[in-house]
């Protein structure tokens, strides 16, 4: 390794976490400016044209109007989305940045260094353009070097790194979070760790729970202290608070029975008292949601949870013991662990970062052979992809090609037949989806899909109905989608393109705004 540090960042939907390895080669979570191991990602803009990043920014929250406050802007990611402050666009791109850019700033001040290179982590359903984006996010942040890497696996390889050659296992990551939950399958072999499936919930986290809290504080409230619900809906202010207590009752309960909080209601004190039964009673649920996409993940390779040898608990919602509990009398003879909730998947990321052939990066393909030490890994691809054509019964549909939860890389082709004799081209139109590779998702209907690029071939002359047009889709150890199409001597290649994809000049101009994010030294 050079010397530069090795950093990995989870930059996570309500909070995010740098670590790195140090002198000693421990993995070291990096505490922020406020002294926190975790910053919550909320992006405040302040009236003196300053973007406050983290907890302050959560504490003043409630004293700014919406439009100046930022949570939860990874669902944006990929999207084009954007918001307007004080005649700056901002884009989930510059927003992730500024994010970045906090954490950043506060390790280069404390270490007196100026990193440039970092793993950043993703969730493992993201897409490619939602890939490149966090990936650009980096550069913005002033990185110069980012290598993306699936949030499962880093967690995967904080918990198997360093098991030793010839160590075999399976484990499963349960990573339930503040906005979604995932499940993926992953085969360590030494120093390897390939994804061999993966299933979640993009909208199910730690915030489901806080409403279903929010719903028996409300009810508490008005039994308990005879306040009519009206005075509850109709007070802002009231609002505000039941969504911020909720959270924080919610991890009180996971580790007291039971636990009272207080409200200040139409100028009167309210005092509840909510025990831990009550709240898991009514959010039982939730947990099945859980349980049942573990089933529905095993499912997708056959597996039963025999075949497991861990399940991993990740994400901080995991630390609610209805998770554990809920998992462990379902799967009673799993070894089932919570796993450094909030840090494992930094962690992971910066053992990867330590790990890795930074200079083969860019070059990353099929030749590099890895030294010795160092971890691979692979993924499965994300989403399925098929181009649009055209069926014997005359409707167009999506005919799929290559399909998600495969292990990456993955090559695939498909005959098609020219429409007419004498056709003199054709239009491939490429299509994502999430259909799975059985009957039904070999043929899908054009709107459970969006289009996502498009190349057109000149046919050679004089074909016809049954000259056959071969087209195959691969797609790289990164995901990446390159298409071509063969006809007769006619060969086309096409690599898909990001539309949202910022250019060089495009992120310089967005480094200038990352000066905004205010450095407390
Ligand atoms: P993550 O996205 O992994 O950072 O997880 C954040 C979520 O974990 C938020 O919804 C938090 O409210 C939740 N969380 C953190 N600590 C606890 C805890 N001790 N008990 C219950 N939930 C928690």
């Amino acid at each position: 390794m050079s010397n530069e540090h090795a950093i990995g960042i989870d930059l996570g939907t309500t909070y995010s976490c740098l670590a790195y390895i140090d002198e000693e080669g421990d993995t070291v979570v990096e505490k922020n400016f406020e002294q926190e191991d975790t910053t919550p990602s909320v992006i405040l803009f302040n009236e003196n044209g300053e973007i406050i990043v983290g907890s302050p920014a959560k504490d003043m929250a409630i004293m700014y109007p919406m439009e100046r406050v930022i949570t939860a802007i990874k669902r944006q990611i990929g999207t084009d989305y954007e918001v307007d402050v004080d005649g700056d666009r901002y884009t989930p791109v510059t927003l992730s940045a500024a994010i970045l850019r906090k954490m950043i700033n506060d390790f280069n001040d404390n270490h007196g260094t100026d990193i440039k290179r970092a793993v950043i982590t993703c969730p493992a359903y993201f897409g490619q353009t939602e890939r490149d984006a966090t990936k650009t996010a980096g550069k913005v942040a002033g990185l110069e070097d980012v290598t993306i890497i699936n949030e499962p696996t880093a967690a995967a390889i904080s918990f198997g790194f360093g098991a030793g050659a010839g160590e075999k296992k399976r484990v499963m990551v349960y990573d339930l979070g503040g906005g979604t939950f995932d499940v993926t399958i992953l085969e360590i072999d030494g120093n390897s760790f390939t994804a061999v499936a993966t299933d979640g919930e993009r909208l199910l986290g730690g915030k489901d729970w806080d409403q279903a809290l929010t719903k028996i504080i409300k009810q508490k409230l008005c039994e308990e202290n005879g306040i009519d619900e009206s005075e509850l809906e109709d007070d802002d202010d009231v609002k505000q608070s039941l969504i911020l207590d909720s959270e924080t009752i919610k991890k009180r309960l996971s580790s007291a029975e039971s636990t009272k909080g207080t409200l200040t209601v139409g100028g009167k004190k309210a005092v509840y008292t909510i025990t831990r039964a009550e709240f898991e009673a009514s959010t039982a649920p939730l947990v099945q949601t859980t349980l049942d996409i573990i089933d529905r993940a095993l499912a997708l390779k056959n597996f039963t949870i025999g075949d497991i040898d861990d399940i991993i608990l990740v994400g901080g919602s995991s630390r609610m013991p209805q998770v554990k509990n809920g998992i462990s009398e379902k799967y009673p003879d799993t070894n089932v662990r919570v796993f450094d909730p909030d840090q494992s998947i930094a962690k992971g990321a910066a053992i990867f970062s330590n790990a890795h052939n930074w200079a083969g990066a860019e070059t990353a393909a099929a030749a590099h052979v890895p030294a010795e030490g160092e971890i691979t890994v692979h993924n499965v691809l994300s989403k399925s992809f098929g181009i649009k054509a055209m069926y014997d019964d005359g409707k167009e549909m999506i005919s799929n090609i290559i399909f998600r939860n495969e292990v990456l890389p993955i090559v695939s082709t498909k005959t098609y037949f020219p429409i007419d004799d004498g056709q003199t081209s054709i239009k491939v139109e490429i299509y994502e989806n999430s259909a799975s590779n059985n009957e039904d998702g070999k043929r899908i209907d054009l709107i459970d899909g969006y289009s996502v690029g498009e190349f057109e071939m000149d046919l050679p002359e004089g074909v016809t109905r049954s000259t056959p047009i071969t087209v195959k889709f691969v797609a790289t150890d990164e995901g990446i989608l390159v298409s071509s199409a063969d006809c007769m001597d006619q060969h086309t290649e096409y690599q898909l393109q990001n539309k949202l994809q910022m250019s060089d000049s495009e992120i310089r101009d967005s480094q200038g705004l990352m000066e905004k994010v205010s450095n407390a030294n």
